[in-house]
């Protein structure tokens, strides 16, 4: 695999977020657009989507402008995907007032003859029957990453089962992973996963980081510890499209590759959750990127190894 563009597929959408420190309507969102601005600072991107006629031109062009292809991102007759969701004052937990899928309900991924050969594929948290469709429709590629969700495992088992075994890289929340495995345990839970398809399985931990399970055993990497953090929306999908962004850069799937990825994927969660939806996510610069990798590698760093004393 060679240094490469990236395909992602998933929600774009507009969400009204209730948070302890106010209540924001209207806020650009979807899985699919974290996703990509994040995965965008680090290479060309590909997104397949779908928005209604109420959707502004000037985001996607913004995203074009920063080297994400919208080209596969159809308009449809009527409203684009709404959330609605009202975090904890704590920002620990949330729940979802309300979801309207409007142009969402009637979706069925397109990919564009020009996307179907991309080397990495993630597909969003989507119906699942949509994942199987999208990966009918592409040629073999090197690494096919998804998510999903709570309502998909409980609610599609079966076609679930039938992307796990098609799916080599899993990226899904420490309760997700119980609620599919059926164990509380996530080592014995991750063992139980990768045994259905995916070879490769990460459980991120909110602000408790993110553990990585392949052949070669666990590696976790932190969350970045932040003095503020305003708004988790959107983080999972940031810290997703960060890990793909710097392997489709790298172009290998070499274990220590995708360890130094789960770095990238952590470090652009952490930029998601300085800003009320995607926008401080949206400001990052190389430089600043640079900087909280440097600040990641102190984080970690002990100055030698780390030994029983003689
Ligand atoms: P996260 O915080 O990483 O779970 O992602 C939040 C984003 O997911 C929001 O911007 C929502 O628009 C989007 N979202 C919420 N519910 C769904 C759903 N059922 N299907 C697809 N996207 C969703």
């Amino acid at each position: 695999m060679k240094k490469s563009p990236v395909l992602i597929v998933g929600s774009v959408a507009f969400d009204d977020l209730e948070m302890p420190s106010g209540t924001f309507n209207d806020v650009i969102g979807g899985a699919a657009t974290y996703s990509s601005i994040a995965a965008s600072l680090l290479g060309p991107v590909r997104i397949v989507g779908v928005v209604g006629e109420d959707f502004p031109d000037a985001m996607l062009a913004d995203l074009d402008r920063r080297g994400v292809d919208t080209s596969g991102v159809e308009r449809a007759k009527g409203k684009s995907f709404r959330w609605r969701g009202r975090y904890s004052p704590d920002l620990a937990s949330r729940e979802t007032l309300d979801t309207q899928l409007n142009v969402f309900a009637d979706f069925r991924p397109k990919i564009p003859a020009s996307f179907k050969s991309t080397p990495v594929v993630l597909l969003g948290n989507i119906h699942p029957a949509l994942q199987l469709e999208v990966l009918a429709q592409i040629d073999k590629p090197r690494l096919v990453v998804a998510d999903t969700m709570n309502f998909w495992i409980t609610g599609e088992p079966k076609l679930l089962d039938e992307v796990l075994k098609k799916v080599d890289l899993l990226v899904i929340n420490d309760e997700e992973a119980r609620q599919l495995s059926g164990i509380h345990n996530l080592v014995k839970a991750a063992k139980d996963i990768m045994r259905r398809g995916p070879s490769r399985l990460i459980v991120k931990r909110g602000e408790h980081g993110a553990l990585y399970f392949d052949t070669h055993g666990a590696f976790f990497a932190p969350a970045y510890p932040l003095e503020e953090v305003l708004d988790p929306t959107g983080a999972g999908d940031s810290f997703a499209g960060g890990l793909i962004g710097y392997v489709a850069r790298v172009g290998d799937l070499e274990p220590h590759t995708m360890r130094r990825a789960m770095y990238f994927g952590s470090a652009l969660g952490s930029f998601c959750v300085e800003g009320i939806g995607p926008r401080r996510l949206l400001e990052v610069t190389h430089a600043d990127l640079e900087s909280r990798m440097k600040a990641f590698t102190a984080l970690v760093e002990t100055g030698g190894p780390v030994q029983i004393p003689e």
